[in-house]
């Protein structure tokens, strides 16, 4: 497969459904060791039925103890996909505490953590390590009822560009990929409402929503060294809908 990741190993979060899981199965059929990780038990032993070979890690990101101790036994990485968020929607004069607080701990918290945690270790490895962080392309634009999940977006996007130039000097790439909505179990919850659809789709140049393979495609080439010298960049999969 071009590009080919053998040789590397590569941690997936959220890997359980969507596009995490397809990242992983992508990775792997690209010759890469893939770790995925994700909270339901059950989606991890049906991707490990789905393609052996995958190693599986089934933690909460939200519970920052419990993601520290499965890591410290994770081995070496080379690559990683954080990927794992939660959308919870609810307008703004409504959001809860419960709310806020589950998706900055998943969305943007976890994040940090663990790419802390697997930074320092590919830093003491003295390896050329790439990151992609999914974030939306929620995080540049004002969506109804999207307070919470734009604000947690919007900051990784940041994030994002604060780990590029701070990890850049030990050769480690970190670049987000922004998707528009993607029809997914979170995709089904919050645009299967066929006028919300409709609305949204009108937006998007390309007239439709994306693809998991979309996403995936632009992950593998940020990991990829087709991208060798792109660093801190937030990369659109959004059918145009940012220009419009
Ligand atoms: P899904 O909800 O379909 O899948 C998310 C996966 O992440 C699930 O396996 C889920 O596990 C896992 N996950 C969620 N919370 C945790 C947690 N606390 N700890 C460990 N694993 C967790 O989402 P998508 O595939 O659609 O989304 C993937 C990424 O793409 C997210 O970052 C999302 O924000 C982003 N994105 C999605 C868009 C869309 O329209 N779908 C658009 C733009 C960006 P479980 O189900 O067991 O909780």
């Amino acid at each position: 497969p071009d590009p080919s990741f053998s040789g590397r190993r590569a941690l997936v979060t959220g890997a359980g459904k969507g596009i995490g899981r397809a990242a992983a199965l992508a990775l792997s059929g690209a010759g890469a060791q893939v770790v995925a990780l994700s909270r339901t038990q059950a989606d991890l032993e049906s991707l490990e039925r789905e393609r052996t070979g995958i190693e599986t890690l089934c933690v909460d990101l939200g519970d920052w103890d419990a993601t520290e101790a499965a890591l410290s036994k994770v081995g070496a990485v080379d690559l990683l996909v954080n990927n794992a968020a939660v959308a919870v929607l609810q307008p703004f004069l409504e959001v809860t505490k419960e709310a806020f607080d589950r998706s900055f701990d998943v969305n943007l918290r976890a994040v940090f953590h663990v790419s802390q945690i697997i930074s320092r270790q590919m830093i003491a490895r003295g390896v050329q390590g790439a990151i992609v962080n999914v974030s939306s392309q929620a995080s540049q634009r004002a969506l109804r009822e999207h307070a919470v999940y734009c604000s947690t977006k919007s900051a990784l996007d940041m994030l994002t560009k604060v780990m590029a130039l701070e990890l850049g000097p030990h050769k480690i790439r970190v670049n987000s990929v922004n998707p528009t909505v993607v029809m997914t179990d979170m995709g089904q919850i919050n645009w299967s409402e066929p006028q919300k659809a409709a609305a949204m789709i009108s937006r998007i140049p390309l007239g439709k929503f994306a693809e998991v393979d979309d996403v995936v495609n632009s992950i593998l080439f940020l990991l990829s060294d087709k991208s060798a010298m792109t660093t801190g960049v937030s990369l659109l999969v959004d059918g145009g809908f940012l220009v419009s």
